[in-house]
């Protein structure tokens, strides 16, 4: 090996890709000068050589997104001989990569090493899983850098160059794909590592450690075969941790793994290190596709990558002894967001160890009392990093024989609680920018804000049973699930489940996603369950090691008692309590960070956010979440309550106009008090009262048992009830008799609920509150329907005002319901007599693509899975389409009234991507539910921000 190295050095020496040779390439020299030795003339050498490549290439004046030294280029060296990447090449490099590059260049002791590009993985895929032409060349002369940075030699008997192989998607995916360690380790090299360290315990256990995880990772062996071999020879030992097992015994349990491996793969753990790394490539790039990873991107909404990148990179030993050991960390709680160093490691560990939950690990403060000068390092890396990247940041870290080594760092993942206090922090710390800061969270995550918490006064009381690692907060009630299949199934039968296991794995994300809560007995706040679980804003207790769970038997036991999948339990994420029974919750409170948020996101926003809410108590919350008016006030809800809906029935069942003018007369007062309770807790904004949508088949009982109580409490013959649901029923009740066409057939209802919101409005006015009704007239698309219902409704206000002898004016807005595709294309004429629209965007997107609302489950989840449809267009403004109308509906509704308001109420309204829409095509205002209006008004002042 030695001798190869000579050989292509010259040849091969990295490249610095930056076009800017001046620039960054200084700060790498400098690294390179402390770091190695023999490096810097090489160096040098080669930059110059880009330099003159570049300049040929026009690439002087490149924007960094073009950066791309040569097209054809797998493999980018990271290491004190050089380094051609950094953090805006992501797409390329994968997040790791990238990452990896960058912290080499501003100095972090950062293992050298290099990465194939995700261009190469698709072309792995596309040239039928066959790794590229000329890939393993490029490998191969980076390696032969890396033996040359590192003075040791792949697979050598004296001083072996071990590598891990890592994935690493732009996009980081926690745990989906796989990594191998201590490559290049052989019979023969073992003995090397031996030599090189005089520590052959240490040099068995990484020998030990390559055969399990590429007899996993590469050939697929379960990994419990090998955990059955490791438990013999523990027992032979008589030890239980890992950790005691002698130098002899990791020797014999190297000779029992290859045996698994023979057994399971019928041929011999490969020998030669370079066909090792070769299959841990091809390994890496198959994860791309394994099934848990594709549910992972598929659950997290991430699309659009070309695969996962290959870091190769030389090993740091975590396992030397109890000088050394592993860790993770977050630079900030990702739980609260509060400032401070957050993490945990193990002494004598390596890798996986950590994250996968088998040793509990130790919090990152403790490190003060094991090593106080790599603590230090750490605190003093973690603000480097985020001055660097101004951006929470979660790290990896080993220490070799007491050497710090930086592994990974990455933009953390935290709850939305954290994502705000850190944004709120970080401006005051002068990091970011309040802009920054409101492009920055999550506008979805902000849900997390507005959920219920337990009633701390409840609590005191309580049955708790355990307490685990405060995970990711949350308050969630459930039955336990003790695998993640049960937990999808009975979370498909509408059940709400707690996943209870000793840890996760990345197998079990269906299972995690289909829960409400997840509570394991093992692992930390940086094991798999509490990084998804936070990624996913899900409530996790973590490590409650109190708790024994029997799979088999479908239970759990704490201190002597055990529960069942009968059992409710509730688990309150914030403080890592798992208590028996259902707690009582309560409405969230805003924080003052999270006001702060908002204030600015009012700064910044210029659309208009207003709500959908139907009673008095949630349109005083909304008000309280900041919405500007009611969008969409329904009114047919209100005809369910108490006897309301008795005369509701009366009124279809009438027979004659005036049989149905009394029952109708009845519901009036209900109404009108209704409506006044809205406008008392609207406060003079606006309230956009829409008239009786739904056919009235939804107001009658469909049952006989049902039919006949009606019947016996009206007092009319069962047979007439029965004869009347019959004739209500329709084939299409969606596009049938609904919305405006009612009140063409009876003039009556709209004239009954009209009459209400004057007579609401006059009320108020007399009692000094001020009340701002608009009247919306759903499911038109003919500006005659409008034109007709218009008259009526203005003839009605008339003839109260009449009545009530009221003479001031009275500001009645009067506008429809843009939800026929129809009536978006005569928008222009319908306009002109309409004061205001609001775009129905759950019917629009129905009626555009004819896809039932009610059906749409039998056949949507497969367009989804087979990425037919980006996203269910019902969540999501379908904007290639649906958006199409929207805009020409708005186009061609100011060309026909330039002061026309133009909102939208759809379901829509409350999601982010939809109102970025929004604004963009200049719509007044979105309307959504009460607890997305925060969410709307962050979106909507990313929206403006972006746009500029
Ligand atoms: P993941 O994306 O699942 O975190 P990683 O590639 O980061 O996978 O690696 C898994 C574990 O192995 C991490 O804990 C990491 O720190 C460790 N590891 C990876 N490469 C090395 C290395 N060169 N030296 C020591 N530990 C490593
Ligand atoms: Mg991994
Ligand atoms: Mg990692």
């Amino acid at each position: 090996m030695a001798k190869k190295t000579k050989k292509t050095s010259k040849k091969v020496a990295p490249k610095k890709s930056t076009t800017k040779p001046g620039g960054s390439s200084s700060r790498v020299k400098k690294k390179g000068a402390a770091k190695v030795h023999a490096g810097g003339l090489n160096a040098r050498h080669t930059t110059k050589k880009v330099a003159r490549k570049s300049a040929r290439s026009g690439g002087r004046s490149a924007p960094a997104a073009d950066r791309r030294p040569r097209k054809d280029k797998m493999v980018f060296y990271f290491g004190g001989l050089g380094t051609e990447g950094d953090t805006s090449m992501k797409q390329l490099l994968g997040g790791k990569g990238a990452n990896l590059a960058d912290m080499t260049s501003i100095g972090l002791p950062v293992p050298p090493g290099f990465t194939i590009t995700t261009d190469t993985c698709a072309r792995y895929y596309e040239g039928g899983k066959r790794l590229p032409h000329g890939l393993m060349n490029e490998v191969h002369q980076h390696m032969a850098t890396l033996e040359k940075e590192t003075a040791k030699q792949f697979g050598s008997d004296e001083n072996p160059l071990l590598v891990s192989v890592r994935s690493g998607a732009a996009v980081s995916m926690p745990g989906m794909m796989d990594t191998i360690l201590n490559l290049g380790l052989n019979d023969t090299s073992v003995e090397g590592l031996v030599k090189a360290t005089g520590n052959s315990r240490f040099a068995y256990d990484a020998y030990r450690r390559l055969i399990n995880m590429f007899g996993d990772v590469v050939m697929g062996v379960h990994h419990d075969k090998f955990e059955a071999a490791f438990d013999a020879v523990k027992l032979r030992y008589g030890v239980t941790l890992d950790t005691e097992v002698p130098s002899d015994g990791l020797r014999e349990l190297c000779d029992a793994y290859k045996e698994v491996y023979r057994a399971h793969v019928g041929d011999e753990f490969p020998q030669n290190p370079f066909k090792q790394l070769e299959l841990a490539i091809e390994a890496v790039f198959k994860s791309w596709h394994a099934d848990r990873a594709v549910s992972y991107r598929r659950l997290s909404g991430i699309v659009g990558l070309k695969g996962t990148a290959v870091n190769v990179q030389t090993m740091a030993y975590g396992n030397m002894g109890d000088d050394s050991g592993t860790g993770v960390a977050f630079t900030r709680n990702p739980s609260t967001g509060e400032n401070e160093f957050y993490g945990e490691f193990l002494v004598n560990a390596q890798g996986e160890d950590v994250v996968a939950g088998i040793r509990t690990p130790r919090p990152v403060d403790e490190m003060k009392n094991w090593n106080a000068r790599v603590y230090k390092q750490l605190i003093e890396i973690k603000k480097k990093l985020e001055k660097h990247y101004r951006e929470m940041q979660d790290i990896e870290f080993t220490i070799e024989r007491g050497k710090l080594y930086m592994l990974q760092t990455r933009t953390g993942k935290r709850t939305g609680g954290a994502s705000v206090r850190i944004a709120c922090d970080m401006v005051k710390e002068k990091l970011i920018t309040e802009k920054q800061a409101v492009l920055r969270i999550p506008a979805n995550d902000l849900t997390q804000l507005l959920l219920p918490s337990f009633d701390p006064s409840k609590k005191a009381s309580a049955d708790i049973l355990a307490r685990g690692l405060p995970a990711s907060p949350g308050a969630a009630v459930g039955r336990p699930a003790f695998t993640a299949e049960e937990a999808v199934e009975r979370a498909l039968q509408g059940e709400q489940v707690i996943l209870v296991r000793r840890e996760t794995s990345p197998e079990d994300v269906d299972g995690m996603h289909s829960a409400v809560g997840i509570l394991t007995s093992t692992g930390g706040m940086t094991s798999h369950a509490a990084v998804v679980a936070r990624g996913w804003g899900k409530c996790c207790v973590a490590g409650a090691s109190a708790i024994d769970i029997n799979v088999a038997a479908g239970t759990f036991s704490v201190g002597g008692r055990t529960f069942g999948r009968q059992d409710l339990i509730s688990l309150d994420g914030s403080t890592g309590e798992v208590i028996h029974g259902n707690l009582p919750r309560i409405e969230p409170k805003m924080s003052g960070d999270f006001a702060k948020v908002m204030r600015w996101a009012d700064k910044y926003r210029t659309l208009g956010v207003r709500t959908n809410a139907d009673a008095p108590k949630d349109a005083a919350r909304a008000r309280d979440f900041g919405a500007e008016g009611i969008g969409l006030c329904r009114t047919e809800h209100m005809f369910f309550e108490g006897d309301r809906i008795r005369s509701m029935r009366e009124m279809i069942l009438a027979e004659s106009k005036e049989e149905r003018e009394a029952a109708l007369a009845k519901l009036l007062p209900y109404q009108r008090d209704d409506f006044i309770g809205i406008f008392e807790a609207m406060k003079g904004l606006p309230v956009t009262i829409r008239l009786l949508d739904p056919p009235l088949h939804e107001f009658v009982p469909h049952e006989e048992e049902m039919q006949r109580e009606m019947a016996m409490r009206l007092g009319v013959p069962f047979e007439k009830i029965r004869s009347r649901v019959m004739m209500l029923q329709e084939s299409n009740p969606m596009l049938g008799h609904r919305g405006c066409r009612l009140s063409i057939t009876y003039p009556e209802i709209l004239r009954m609920q009209v009459r209400a919101i004057v007579e609401a409005t006059i009320e108020c006015v007399r009692r000094k509150i001020k009340a701002m009704p608009e009247i919306m007239i759903p499911l038109v698309g003919t500006r005659a329907e409008f034109e007709l219902l218009r008259r009526e409704t203005e003839a009605v206000i008339r003839e109260v005002k009449a009545e009530e002898d009221y003479t001031p004016r009275l500001d009645i807005k009067i506008g429809t319901m843009i939800e026929v595709p129809r009536a978006a294309l005569a928008a222009k004429e319908i306009a002109e007599i309409a004061d205001f629209f609001s775009f129905g965007t759950n019917d629009l997107t129905q009626l555009t693509f004819g896809y039932s609302r009610d059906d749409v489950n039998t056949f949507l989840p497969d367009y989804i899975r087979q990425e037919i449809l980006p996203a269910d267009p019902f969540g999501t403004l379908d904007q290639s389409g649906v958006g199409q109308l929207v805009e020409m509906g708005l186009v061609r509704g100011r060309e026909g009234n330039d002061k026309l308001k133009v909102g939208i109420c759809g379901e829509h309204g409350g999601d982010p991507a939809s109102v970025e829409f929004c604004h963009r095509i200049g719509l007044d205002y979105v309307s959504c539910s009460p607890f997305r209006v925060p969410i709307a008004r962050l979106a909507a002042a990313q929206a403006a921000l972006r746009g500029n």
